[in-house]
């Protein structure tokens, strides 16, 4: 069945999830204010600059609505910087920037890999291997007991869920693809429907 599929359009990577949740065959919805929540049955948090989408998600009002969406259980995907903000602690973030506290990982910005700025590799998922771009990616630096690791990298977790939240710190949506979206759609949310 469609799936209207939020997709936060503040700032950064928002358009490449929007053409994966099309080529999967659902509608992508642009999220920009809070009256864009209505409806949705998923929300993605893109890659881009968290420290900014924070302050864009405080002036938008959108930080609220967004967190009470994601306790009352609406299947949310962060990749990279919207991993950032759905850990329960940041390091390295600007002293005002916020997390929705979604997932119980702490994350380190710009922190992972050798080549701090950019690389790529295969990681191993439980969908297989996966090729993963990684730019200024935050490195997962604990996780809590109810986190399941579904994708590591040298033996880091770079993909982990918990309950409805799904995040990668690298960026599925830049390599065509569309494996782990389909992941998300077929079990994160269509497990909430169950
Ligand atoms: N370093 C960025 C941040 O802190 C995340 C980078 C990305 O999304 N590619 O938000």
């Amino acid at each position: 069945m469609n799936k209207q599929i939020g997709i936060l359009a503040l700032q950064g990577a928002f358009a490449s999830h929007a053409s994966y949740i099309t080529e999967l065959g659902h509608s992508p919805q642009e999220v920009r204010t809070p009256r864009d929540l209505g409806g949705l049955d998923a929300l993605i948090m893109p890659g881009g600059e968290s420290s900014t989408m924070s302050q864009l998600l405080e002036s938008s009002g959108l930080f609220e609505p967004i967190q009470a969406a994601i306790v009352g259980g609406l299947p949310t995907f962060g990749t990279c910087a919207g991993m950032i903000l759905l850990a329960r602690e940041i390091v390295d973030g600007r002293l005002d920037q916020c997390c929705f506290d979604a997932i119980d990982i702490t994350v380190r910005r710009n922190a992972f890999g050798r080549q701090i700025d950019s690389f790529e590799a295969d990681i191993d998922t439980v969908m297989g291997d996966f090729h993963g771009v990684f730019i200024r990616a935050p490195r997962i630096e604990s996780v809590g007991e109810k986190v399941e690791v579904l994708g590591t990298y040298g033996g880091e977790p770079v993909l982990v869920r918990q309950a409805n939240v799904l995040a990668a710190s690298f960026h599925p949506e830049l390599t065509g693809d569309a494996r782990l979206h389909e992941y998300f759609i077929n079990s994160v949310v269509t497990t909430k429907e169950k």
